[in-house]
């Protein structure tokens, strides 16, 4: 039950993770999930399904409190195709995740509202908070798989469970020593939480002293009669950002960091759907913050197709709903900007 507390507690604070202070000023704090992240009472650990052949792999928590093991009736039930023999971090497994039965979000429509730039922000001060609402979303799920297991004394995703940072067949590997090293899933989510905050916080990559002049929004454009249209990426004179005092890196940064962030989603979707979210009954939850992700990523280009192949089903999925709504395809942010 300690366990299922502090998942709870995990799940509640994700909201309340503070910003940098710098973002915080910037741009008003209006996009909080309160709503949509949970509070209540864990609704159980139990899964649907009698036939013990069929039963999904337990959870540590299912282990350590056998009291959860039994079925609980508003826990939603799962397919008799889950059988035991599909353990989490099993490249070769189903892949649940990419079933439209087991993808629900826990919101209605989709985060277009939440991830167009509006017209009095600058594209460079919208693209770095955009940035740290996304890194507080990725460490609240983070966190979850970084709960450690009184019973093992191990936090759920560790060296033994992810002895590497793979996402299915797929492993990512970090420099060490100028080398591609494969390092334990653990340790490379942690080297990149770190890498993400220290970026986060250089005054350089995101400056927080007040500039000379006014940004340039595409409101104050509007108003001067200019040209609306918005930094392009690929203009080397004229970056995103420039204007609110970001360096010519900035946008090319974003991307950099936003394709760590997908590493990590990855590697929580294809090791851990099953243990903990699906066994918490969170995997909507998780589908809230990688939709949210996808939608700004695609929007402003700040992560490659390529990159995003390990995910690629469930985008797809997603985009067919509409959940990754239209606007975000097609140049995204700059069809947008040129279109009105
Ligand atoms: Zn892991």
């Amino acid at each position: 039950m300690l366990r299922l507390c502090g998942l709870v507690a995990i799940g509640c604070s994700i909201s309340l993770l503070p910003l940098p202070p710098h973002t915080a000023r910037r741009i008003p704090r209006r996009h909080k999930y309160k709503g949509a992240f949970y509070c209540p009472n864990r609704q159980g650990f139990g899964r649907g399904g009698n036939n013990k052949s069929n039963n999904p792999p337990k959870s540590p928590a299912q282990t350590s409190t056998p009291q959860h093991q039994a079925t609980m009736s508003n826990s939603p039930s799962i397919s008799s195709s889950l059988s035991v023999e599909n353990q989490a971090n099993d490249p070769e497994g189903p892949k649940y995740f990419f079933q439209e039965k087991y993808a629900p979000l826990n919101v209605r429509g989709n985060f277009l509202t939440l991830c167009a730039c509006p017209k009095n922000v600058e594209l460079g001060e919208w693209l770095a908070h955009q940035i740290v609402e996304q890194y507080r979303l990725l460490h609240g799920m983070l966190q979850v798989i970084q709960e450690v297991n009184t019973v093992t004394g191990l936090p759920i995703c560790n060296e033994n469970t992810c002895p590497t940072m793979s996402a299915g067949r797929l492993t990512y590997t970090w420099l060490v020593d100028g080398r591609a090293a494969k390092i334990s899933a653990p340790k490379f989510i942690n080297r990149v939480e770190k890498w993400i905050v220290s970026k986060i916080h250089d005054p350089v990559m995101f400056p927080t002293e007040k500039v000379n002049g006014t940004p340039e929004t595409s409101a104050i454009k509007e108003a001067n009669g200019a040209s609306t249209t918005p930094s392009d990426p690929a203009n080397p004179d004229d970056w995103i950002g420039k204007s609110s005092g970001f360096p010519p890196t900035f946008y090319k940064d974003c991307q950099g960091i936003m394709k760590q962030m997908f590493r990590c989603y990855a590697h929580l979707y294809h090791a851990h759907w099953l243990n903990p979210f699906w066994h918490i009954n969170k995997h909507d939850v998780l589908n809230m913050c990688f939709v949210h992700f996808v939608t700004v990523s695609k929007y402003y280009g700040l992560v490659s197709d390529k990159e995003m192949e390990p995910m690629q089903p469930l985008i797809e999925l997603f985009i067919k709903q509409q959940r990754v709504p239209p606007e975000a395809l097609n140049g995204g942010h700059w069809a947008q900007q040129a279109a009105t």
